[in-house]
């Protein structure tokens, strides 16, 4: 597990504190004894944060006020800054996010039926270089904290005054979709999932938390060892010689060492019953014929999974097209005929998706996101028209 997360609160000589935010509850904890504090402070100090969404330590008020004075000179609640935050008529509401450093991320939170599903980004900008990706596009700039990653969900609910104000819980669902790949930030992600399941911050179930990965294998075979929440995988191409060109990382990893590292991950689970979400987007004339589908059918046969069709959001750099409903639909009914779960995105004229490269200034992403993730967490079957 990586250090808890600190960052400079200013220039020169002053005080580097340590950000409680970030901390998952063994981290504060080994915090607090270091300190020379007993251990359940760390409870305390968590649903302070992560129940009230307090950041003030001197209202924590049951510390006592000679702990809160200890605290106060080392320690410090510190959340990323919403730059801009836009609603949509269906509810979406988008932020962009400044984080340490000037780099912007967006987070998204999309209420469906029942429930509201958010995105988070892990890292400013993407190694990876996916072909049909406009965050690889941008390079990358840095990974995010632990503070950072989680920090979007604490602005989420800050954003709603739903802390304390018996709103229900805002936050549902959690997708690791945003931008970057979440397992080349892994302790900080896996951190920040703790925070997402532990019942004293977030306590959402590992069912309702969905990490989203190009295919990094070594680091998602060590996630097996360490966490039980969902798993979505960037396939987007059923052989290696058109994964290769779409998702370079395919090159270091091929499809068969992927599968095999993705049936581990389930063969790691609790519970037997669930199933990966094998996420394909859909590009013109690319890996969109029936021919693909077919063979991608084939590929997937003993795999427990359910597949998430997702037509290519254009956006200025990228040439490629969106296909149309009709081949859409034939490549859905392939996979359908031969038995399996596909859902598809809707094509939905969203009001602020069209403004979503201005909401981040540089970080120009007019991919709408919000479609993308909406299938990740949707059970029925949904047919493009
Ligand atoms: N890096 C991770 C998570 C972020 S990308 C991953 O690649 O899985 C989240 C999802 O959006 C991925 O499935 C990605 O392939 C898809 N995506 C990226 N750009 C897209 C675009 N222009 N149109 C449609 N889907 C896209
Ligand atoms: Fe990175 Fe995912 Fe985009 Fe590929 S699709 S460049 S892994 S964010």
């Amino acid at each position: 597990m990586n250090a808890p997360d600190s960052t400079a609160t200013g220039t020169g000589a002053a005080p580097v504190r340590a950000n409680l935010l970030g901390m998952n509850r063994a981290q504060l904890e080994a915090f607090f004894l270091e300190m020379g504090e007993k251990k359940f402070r760390a409870q305390q100090v968590l649903k302070w944060i992560h129940h009230a969404g307090v950041t003030d330590i001197g209202q924590m008020s049951n510390l006592g006020k000679a702990l809160r004075e200890k605290l106060q000179a080392v320690a410090e609640v510190r959340p990323p800054q919403i730059v801009s935050q836009q609603d949509s008529a269906d509810g979406t509401r988008k932020w962009a996010v400044r984080v340490d450093g000037g780099g912007l991320v967006e987070t998204v939170l999309i209420p469906t039926a029942g429930r509201a599903t958010l995105c988070v980004s892990s890292q400013v900008g993407c190694s990876l270089d996916c072909s049909f990706c406009s965050t690889g596009k941008q390079g990358f700039q840095r990974d995010l904290s632990s503070a950072e990653i989680i920090g979007q969900v604490w602005l989420a609910i800050k954003s709603y005054d739903a802390f304390q104000s018996g709103k229900g819980r805002i936050v549902t669902n959690v997708v690791l979709m945003g931008m970057g790949e979440p397992l080349l930030n892994f302790d900080n992600v896996v951190t920040a999932m703790d925070l997402m399941l532990e019942d004293l911050a977030y306590g959402l179930s590992k069912r309702r938390v969905t990490l989203s990965t190009s295919g990094v294998v070594p680091a998602l075979d060590r996630l097996a060892g360490v966490s039980e929440v969902s798993l979505a995988v960037s396939l987007h191409a059923p052989n290696d010689a058109l994964r290769d060109q779409l998702v370079p990382i395919n090159r270091k990893y091929p499809i068969a060492m992927l599968l095999r590292s993705c049936r581990d991950y389930m063969a790691a689970q609790s519970d037997r019953n669930r199933v990966v979400t094998i996420e394909y987007t859909l590009i013109a004339g690319v890996n969109d014929r029936v021919e693909h589908a077919r063979e991608l059918a084939q590929l997937l046969r003993d795999l427990p999974c359910k597949i998430n069709l997702i037509p290519f959001n254009p956006f200025d750099q990228s040439d490629y097209r969106r296909p149309g409903g009709n081949a859409v639909s034939r490549f859905w009914q392939v996979l359908v005929d031969a038995g399996y779960i596909v859902t598809v995105r809707t094509t939905r004229g969203d009001d602020i998706d069209a403004a979503c490269g201005q909401l981040v200034g540089q970080v120009v992403d007019r991919t709408r996101r919000s479609e993308r993730y909406r299938g990740a967490q949707d059970s029925q079957v949904i047919k493009v028209g």
